[in-house]
């Protein structure tokens, strides 16, 4: 019997994990920066259609304005930094940010 692991972004329990390998290089190198060692596959495919998404897409210069809902979205008279936009700025502000894609999110668990 295999060890059972979870995903390490959803918790799930995973009974294939997605393998490092079978990832195309540019995702490997954002996996590279995140928290996370076990991925599902169905968060691998969240994450790497994300990441496909804003590749070549920097965060726009301090200064410069920031687009709702692409870049952030409001919560009441909260300002929440959307996935795309901490995948855009490519590595983790270990600020628990809601929509965080490192693994360090305020719901996920470390
Ligand atoms: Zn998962």
């Amino acid at each position: 019997m295999p060890t059972e692991q979870t995903c390490s972004r959803c918790r799930a329990v995973v009974m294939q994990e997605f393998s490092r390998d079978s990832a195309p290089e540019h995702f490997k190198a954002y996996w590279g920066q995140t928290y996370y060692s076990v991925l599902c596959i169905s968060c691998a495919d969240h994450l790497m259609t994300l990441h496909e998404r804003v590749k070549g897409c920097p965060v726009p210069a301090v200064g410069m304005p920031l687009q709702e809902g692409l870049h952030f979205e409001m919560e009441g008279l909260n300002l929440v930094f959307t996935e795309a936009y901490h995948m855009m700025r490519g590595h983790c502000c270990r600020s628990s940010c809601k929509n965080c894609v490192y693994g360090l999110g305020a719901h996920q668990a470390i």
